[in-house]
């Protein structure tokens, strides 16, 4: 599931973490071959993600807030 990114903060650690629409905060780090997040790594790169989408691995794990039924009745 992608969630449009907020803002980026770094936390103590120096990493990267984005916030999310969807109210998720996940990390960002470039670690290929298996996250490859090469524009977290270059301010230019992270001014253009910005309102840009990410997938949120909490709300894969179905970690969101209850989703709205259309329900008719
Ligand atoms: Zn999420």
């Amino acid at each position: 599931m992608k969630q449009k990114i907020l803002r980026l903060n770094q936390d103590e650690a120096g990493d990267w973490v984005a916030e999310l629409s969807c109210g998720h905060a996940r990390h960002v780090r470039h670690r290929p071959p298996w996250q490859n997040y090469r524009w977290i790594s270059n301010a230019e790169g992270r001014a253009s993600m910005i309102g840009g989408k990410l997938k949120c691995g909490l709300c894969s794990q179905g970690m969101d807030k209850p989703v709205k039924s259309k329900d008719r009745t």
